[in-house]
């Protein structure tokens, strides 16, 4: 490709609406433009990129076996319905109607699509096992867009839904998918890890995260380096062994004033106690049932556990009109003595003695409040996030925490899907049975954006050579001399031969701002064709990666350049 003939719009200054190092660099970069709030457009040199990393996805998607095919992106709502996620899957989903007033919506996902699909066109074991995927737009009205394409309204995401006759078949097609997500991120040049994850609106019985290390990810994960275990914080468990039981003689309960204090903080200093010793109380509305939840003052609940814990579509904090309905006080003074709501208390509650709780009173509280004598818990559970104090859950080492974008996520989803929707197969026995599924995305554009926030430095992006946009820039640095400009053009031609993407940079500008722009849009190799060191017969090697350049003969500069490249991809196997 030809500078002069494409379409690179690269700008100097940091674009003040972007927050993360990726989304300013594809902005300066020219590979993104923004449309409205979460909507972009993919200029050529993004659309290159995206396209690298659908390459990569399909080709190790037909290599694990699954089948590609192409769903629509305009749904409507009877499948959604059938499955029961048209009233469950709340704002994310764009929803419209047609001018019948059909209810419809553009497709978040395609599991009901899918589902309905192989329903139709699959009906005996002798089909099975198998995994459909496309690489396709997807919607959703995300409640913050942000990030640029990391976190967008309109995306495009490869998806893959398997389905098997069995438990057994349906695990063994998972561990296909993960191999195969081992290998199109190892490609794709991440440092990254896969952890256990939450199920989330998807459903299903269990899943897996693979995150991109980076300090700007949005998920936080929890490693235990000594044996592998590792979680998304969300799904993290928190050992029983963790627990600090106090052993001390039980007082008498008594009610303090406590004009204001409504946090921990305010709580824990005017009473002169450690948040150890303190227990809150949270109302929360679970599928809008109120419940109690309790966790010690230093700790913080997760309410993904909770949800999980009652198998709930929906978990929220009770306002301040529930709470002053269900307490008699104030957000701030909730406690669990005399209360008539269900309680669920973390594990970590029954270690405490003589603790500090709401009165159940504005600018009131309890303390020498004891498990058992003063209240009693219907549920304990662990409902909380695991904190660096905890130890593994697996082996009791230590835990580290690391943040992480998360690139692609694996679910087993079981019959949740196919029993809603009556899919059925028949099985050997000739009876009727719902297909095991499991389904599989990866975020292509997201991809993109965290290889930029794994690799770039103050001069730009640093470009994994198999999501580069090009391989290889040739840079004739004096476009006035023939020489430079004929030797520069004899190398992009060897080496588009050799079927090495290469860009040259045949732009009447001065060197200073070609070398910028190099830099800048993240080319792996970097080929310099100068005055003076073609007088000696020599051109500039450069990798972006590395500061020092390397001066090659001419002569032999394109194979040179084409063995790099072989290197570069070696590396990343
Ligand atoms: P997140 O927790 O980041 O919202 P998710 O769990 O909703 O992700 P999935 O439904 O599993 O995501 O979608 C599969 C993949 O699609 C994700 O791993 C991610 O890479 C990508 N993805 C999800 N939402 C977006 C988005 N709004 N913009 C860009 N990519 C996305
Ligand atoms: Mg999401």
């Amino acid at each position: 490709m030809r500078y002069t003939k494409y379409f690179i719009p690269t700008y100097k200054e940091d674009p003040s609406e972007a927050e993360v190092v990726s989304h300013k660099l594809m902005l300066r970069a020219g590979m993104i433009r923004k449309i409205t709030t979460g909507v972009y457009t993919y200029l050529p040199l993004g659309l290159k990129c995206i396209r690298k990393v659908e390459n990569i996805v399909r080709d190790e998607m037909n290599r694990s076996g699954a089948i590609e095919l192409l769903m629509p992106a305009f749904q409507p709502a009877e499948l959604w319905k059938e499955s029961g996620r048209w009233d469950h899957y709340g704002k994310e989903l764009l929803r419209f109607k047609d001018r019948y007033g059909r209810d419809a919506c553009l497709g978040p996902t395609h599991e009901e699509v899918i589902t309905a699909i192989v329903k139709n066109e699959i009906h005996s074991y002798k089909q099975l096992p198998v995994n459909f995927y496309q690489i396709q737009t997807k919607f959703r009205d995300e409640i913050r867009p942000r990030f640029g394409i990391m976190r967008c309204r309109e995306f495009i995401m490869k998806d893959a839904y398997s389905f098997d006759a069995d438990e057994e078949g349906a695990n063994k097609s998972y561990e296909i998918m993960k191999e195969t997500y081992h290998r199109i991120f190892k490609r794709c040049g991440f440092k990254f890890s896969m952890v256990e994850a939450d199920t989330g609106t998807i459903g299903g019985s269990y899943s897996h995260e693979f995150m991109v290390l980076a300090e700007t990810g949005e998920d936080q994960l929890v490693i235990c380096e000594r044996c592998g275990y590792s979680a998304n914080l969300e799904k993290a468990e928190v050992t029983p062994k963790s627990l600090e039981a106090q052993d001390e003689p039980e007082l008498p309960i008594r009610e303090v004033e406590t004009p204001n204090m409504k946090s921990i903080e305010e709580v824990s200093s005017f009473l002169n106690v450690s948040p150890k010793k303190l227990v809150k109380t949270l109302i929360c509305l679970v599928d809008e049932k109120p419940v109690a939840a309790l966790v010690r003052g230093d700790h913080e609940l997760n309410e993904i556990k909770l949800r999980n814990l009652f198998g709930a579509e929906q978990v929220r904090l009770a306002d301040e009109e529930i709470v002053q309905e269900i307490t008699g006080a104030p957000i701030g003074f909730a406690g669990p003595v005399g209360l008539e709501i269900k309680i669920v208390a973390d594990h970590s509650i029954k270690g405490i003695k003589n603790f500090v709780t709401g009165a159940n009173k504005k600018d009131k509280h309890l303390i020498n409040v004891n498990l058992g004598r003063d209240f009693q818990v219907d549920i304990f559970a662990d409902i909380r996030f695991v904190t660096p104090q905890d130890k593994c859950p697996r082996c009791n080492g230590e835990l580290i925490f690391k943040k992480g974008i998360e690139v692609g996520h694996i679910f087993k989803l079981g019959t949740k899907y196919s029993k809603a929707m009556n899919a059925t197969f028949t099985d050997k026995d000739g009876k009727k049975k719902p297909f095991v599924m499991g389904c599989y995305g990866i975020g292509i554009g997201r991809c993109v954006a965290a290889a930029i926030e794994q690799g770039h430095d103050e001069n730009g992006i640093v470009f994994p050579i198999s999501i580069a946009p090009f391989e290889v820039i040739v840079l004739p640095v004096q476009m006035n001399e023939a020489d430079v400009v004929k030797e520069a053009e004899k190398i992009y031609y060897k080496l588009s031969e050799a079927g090495i993407d290469v860009l040259i940079d045949d732009r009447d500008e001065r060197a200073g701002v070609k070398f910028n722009d190099a830099d800048l849009i993240g080319i792996p190799i970097r080929i310099t064709v100068g005055k003076k060191a073609l007088k000696e017969g020599k051109v500039e090697l450069k990798l972006r990666s590395e500061k020092q350049t390397e001066m090659i003969p001419l002569e032999s500069a394109s194979e040179l350049v084409v063995k790099k490249v072989k290197e570069l991809y070696d590396s990343l196997k």
